[in-house]
């Protein structure tokens, strides 16, 4: 067994990996080891992840709502926007732990999904560079 040092790809702290010299050295340590992420990082990209994906649903349901005439819709556009300040809530949280932050939530994240369902990618995107931004800041 070897133990390589690495420095986790998103949050830079360093690690430790182990495994088989032989094994590991067919896989290059110079090309993976630049990948690796801690345990933290990782289940932080996880849980992301499919919280993501949560969110994509929902507003994937939004642009059906307004693709349709049926009268039907109002009722479910209604249980989705519910929904998504669950969603965003959860999603807040995850964020904000991640960097170690005050949870920061506000009504308008859920009300610009509900307006611009289209753009969740984008918004999800903007409210975790802020968050980001936020942790530079207050641990500089
Ligand atoms: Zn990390």
């Amino acid at each position: 067994m070897k133990t390589f040092d690495y420095n986790c790809k998103f949050c830079g702290n360093p690690g430790t990996v182990e495994g088989d010299e032989a094994g590991l050295h067919m896989f290059k340590p110079e090309v993976w080891l630049p990948k690796m992420a801690c345990n933290r990082c990782g289940k932080y990209l996880e849980e992301k992840r499919r919280q993501m994906t949560d969110l994509f649903k929902a507003c994937r349901v939004l642009q059906m709502c307004r693709a349709s005439k049926s009268e039907k819709v109002k009722a479910i556009e209604e249980q989705t926007r519910d929904k998504l300040e669950i969603l965003t809530k959860r999603f807040s949280t995850l964020v904000c732990d991640y960097y170690r932050l005050m949870n920061v939530w506000d009504r308008e994240f859920p009300e610009l999904l509900f307006e611009k369902p289209h753009a969740v990618e984008i918004l999800a995107g903007v409210y975790i560079r802020g968050m980001a931004h936020e942790a530079k800041k207050a641990y500089a």
